[in-house]
């Protein structure tokens, strides 16, 4: 179908905003992304680049709530909540309490298996035929553990319903792990290896992507903001922004962590959450892991990419919080030392920080904005926007066709907060 004719505005040019651009590029619309700032240089920028198709748990477990009370007394700790008298911010840590249940972890563990499944096949598409120099390697992700206590807890919860969905695992003894990975101290306890995982460079992927999509006349406009919508009934007919104002057929909102403050522009309130993390990008240590692992006691990710070695960790509910504190990439660098070999390289190449777009019940939103008919949400992908990408794009474009979805989006429909 040619619906060149149709335009497709896109705000917000992280990893979601350039899917969807693919997506609906591909449908036959002309887009254009607005990015307020750099393209991808947001949460987009500095993550772990996992494709974990593993992850169904979400982060309301039974025993989140009581690890986030804890934090309370403990500004070193890898989860944290700062509590702050914002209306928003109550309602959503209330929404989040009440889904720390075995059911509701259940039941989104299953949702969200739904849509890790399409992306990570998409993704196995796009980076073999469309998308070259990622740095993707289909190399599984690994979870060590220093105590058989804590690999015995992980195997007994996550596993288990991660086998229940289908996921594939394999143990690795810790007497065996010395031949897994040579990285890897000999006195840990073993890991669990999730073969289907994978990883990539992620702003390699958003670098090559955005060259791509420039290529087949997707439109990218850095460094111009949204401010705001000019409606007709239900419909948006124009949007403003810091260069004018701007028609449009169809709006996408994919503005990360900052989607739920700018729904109010469209008469609607999302509950989205900046959750604060950080990253190091160093040189590769001389005896660089194989794989991307995490060293599940301090809840610390390592990426070794072919261009050097990431560090990544926390989740800070802080508020849109702009600081790096040097505690917290000392904090990185030696949760790593009880698991490698190696010391890490003295110095760090990059510090970064990003806030993930946290939603209570950790499911993306995607789908119409309530209250329009030519709106489209793709917001709230928590700690798996990068992963979610392909799919998101996906439904996406479909919701904006009108056309039947490729999974049942009923899930991740704006829809559940009314
Ligand atoms: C430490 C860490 C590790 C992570 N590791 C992984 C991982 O391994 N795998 C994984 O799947 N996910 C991971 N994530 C999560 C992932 O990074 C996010 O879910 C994802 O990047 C969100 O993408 P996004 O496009 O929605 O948001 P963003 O990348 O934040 O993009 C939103 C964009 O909207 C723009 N914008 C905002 N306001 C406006 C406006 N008014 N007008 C125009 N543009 C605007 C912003 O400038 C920004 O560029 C990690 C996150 C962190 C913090």
């Amino acid at each position: 179908m040619d619906r060149n004719s149709e335009s497709v505005v896109v705000i917000g040019g992280g990893v979601i905003g350039i899917a969807c651009a693919h997506y609906l590029n591909k449908a036959g619309y002309s887009v254009t992304v607005l990015e307020s700032g750099n393209l991808a240089a947001a949460c987009s920028y500095g993550n772990c680049g996992y494709i974990c198709p593993s992850h169904v748990l979400p982060l309301a477990t039974p025993g989140a709530l009581r690890e986030g009370m804890m934090s309370l007394f403990d500004p070193s700790a890898a989860f944290r909540i700062k509590p702050r008298l914002e209306a928003p911010f109550i309602r959503w840590l209330w929404q989040f309490a009440k889904r720390c249940s075995t059911r509701q972890m259940l039941e989104t563990a299953e949702h969200l298996n739904t849509i890790l499944e399409s992306s990570a096949a998409e993704y196995r598409r796009l980076l073999v035929d469309e998308i070259n120099g990622t740095e993707y390697r289909q190399s599984g992700l690994f979870y060590a553990f220093q105590t058989t206590k804590a690999a015995e807890e992980f195997s007994v919860n996550t596993r288990t319903v991660a086998a229940q969905l289908g996921v594939r695992s394999s143990w690795i003894d810790g007497s065996d792990l010395r031949d897994f990975d040579k990285a890897l101290k000999p006195d840990l306890a073993g890991g669990v290896l999730f073969p289907d995982d994978a990883s990539l460079r992620p702003d390699r992927l958003t670098e090559q992507w955005v060259a791509m999509l420039k290529d087949r006349a997707v439109v990218f406009r850095e460094g111009v903001r949204f401010l705001g919508a000019i409606r007709s009934g239900r419909q948006i007919t124009a949007i403003e922004t810091s260069e004018g104002l701007m028609e449009a057929d169809h709006i996408v909102l994919a503005a990360g962590a900052i989607s739920g403050r700018m729904a109010r522009h469209f008469g609607a309130a999302l509950p989205v959450e900046p959750g604060k993390g950080y990253s190091i990008t160093l040189d590769r240590p001389a005896q660089s892991p194989r794989v991307p692992m995490l060293f599940s006691e301090h809840h610390v990710g390592i990426t070794p990419f072919d261009s050097g070695f990431r560090v990544g960790s926390m989740m800070e509910f802080i508020g849109f919080n702009t600081s790096i504190p040097r505690r917290r990439l000392d904090q990185l660098r030696a949760s790593v030392s009880h698991y490698l070999t190696d010391d890490l390289p003295k110095s760090n190449v990059e510090q970064w920080y990003g806030w993930r777009p946290m939603t209570w019940d950790s499911l993306p939103i995607i789908g119409a904005m309530p209250g329009t008919d030519n709106v489209c949400l793709a917001t709230g992908h928590n700690m798996l926007g990068l992963t979610l990408a392909p799919a998101t794009g996906k439904l996406v474009a479909e919701c904006v066709q009108g056309k039947t979805p490729h999974i049942d989006p009923t899930p991740y429909s704006a829809a559940r907060f009314c």
